[in-house]
């Protein structure tokens, strides 16, 4: 049976390295906020390149955090993509601040940096792109338009951990980049975790405190914070992980060329890449007009799929009463996407098949 994804393959492969740290840790008495998790910040900060980086508990927590940390709140608004996981939104409505959602390219499923600029108002404070599916947004141009705006540029990099736009990773260009370590995603632990990258050392020192009751030290509590630290097992475990990410994104990437070369067929689109971002493919997304007669297709032949998403943000309940305006293009592509299995692991073999059974629709 093909899977849309196997966490038990990758753990397979370092099962005993990954068992003796965890036994070491849990003999260490030492499982919060420890060496483990200072050498995940290390090891992610040259990954990246970036100027510091900071470990919490989870990507929404990233988020909410990096908001709280540029002072957005109540009475501020923030742009961001109407087609990307909910939580994109929700840390901003969480910090007290208001979501403006900027219609999407329909090819690259990124917000469009255009519709960005027209959602601009006075009381826009900070913009959050997602580099949705492993794909890098525009980011030069959405720091352009953040710089001449004076607002401030968070990368919600949930989906991108490893890719790059012009050479550079995402998460370097904004102020902040917000990366999540969920299971699914292109480097995850064995729970949750996420991780910030930031540009200034006031804005790390700031999220320092936040990640724990709003100070770095026993009694010090300068600020109302969270507790967002992230634990010693799921640091030892993403440093054993990220040795091995370039090659789980080179395999990742490898199966989406197989597909871009062996799909063919006139009524499913592939993705399109911007030749300026090394796509990393966390999702591999199709655009299909009927895809309730593909998804018929697809269960007939026993082929998982996803759709990732079928509705843009504003249409959840929890917007309902918001009175948001739709977006055409979040519309189109959300009735038409859906996504097919990319995992490292995936076999060949099952690779093929979906080829075969996506070709044979009609
Ligand atoms: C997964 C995801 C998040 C949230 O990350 P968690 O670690 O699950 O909190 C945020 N944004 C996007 C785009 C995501 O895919």
């Amino acid at each position: 049976m093909i899977r849309l994804f196997d966490l038990k393959k990758q753990y397979k492969l370092f099962d005993k390295k990954i068992n003796k740290e965890i036994c070491s840790i849990l003999s260490s008495g030492n499982y919060i906020l420890g060496k483990n998790v200072s050498k995940l910040e290390r090891d992610t900060q040259q990954y990246l390149n970036s100027n510091y980086t900071i470990s919490c508990n989870s990507g929404t927590d990233a988020l909410v955090l990096s908001l709280r940390a540029l002072n957005v709140g109540i009475n501020d608004e923030v742009i961001t993509s109407p087609f990307t996981y909910f939580a994109t939104a929700e840390a901003i409505s969480l910090v007290g601040a208001k979501p403006i959602f900027a219609d999407i390219n329909p090819d690259t499923f990124n917000i469009n940096p255009q519709n960005i600029k027209k959602c601009i108002s006075k009381k826009t404070k900070a913009i959050i792109s997602v580099n949705l599916f492993g794909q890098a947004c525009e980011l030069e141009e959405i720091n352009t338009i953040a710089k001449e705006n004076k607002l401030y540029h968070i990368e919600d990099c949930a989906q991108s951990f490893g890719a790059t736009y012009m050479s550079k990773q995402t998460g370097t260009y904004g102020d902040m980049g917000c990366f999540s370590f969920f299971p699914t995603k292109n480097i995850g632990c064995f729970g949750d975790g996420g991780l910030i990258s930031v540009k200034s050392k006031k804005h790390y020192d700031k999220l320092k405190k936040l990640r724990t009751h709003g100070g770095t030290k026993r009694n010090q509590h300068d600020l109302i914070g969270y507790n967002s630290r992230l634990d010693e097992i799921q640091a030892a475990i993403l440093c054993i992980k990220l040795k091995f990410l370039n090659k789980f994104l080179d395999q990742r990437r490898n199966i989406a060329k197989v597909y871009q070369e062996i799909i063919n067929n006139e009524k499913i689109k592939l993705p399109f890449c911007n030749e300026n971002a090394r796509h990393t493919y966390n999702q591999f997304t199709l655009r299909v007009k009927n895809r309730n007669k593909l998804i018929k297709h697809l269960e007939k032949y026993h082929i998982p799929y996803g759709i990732y998403y079928s509705k843009p943000i504003y249409k959840y309940k929890a917007y309902s009463k918001d009175n948001y305006k739709k977006l055409p293009m979040a519309e189109k592509v959300s009735k038409e996407c859906i996504s097919i299995p990319i995992y490292p692991e995936l076999p060949i073999s099952d690779i093929k098949k979906i080829c075969a059974i996506l070709n044979k629709y009609e």
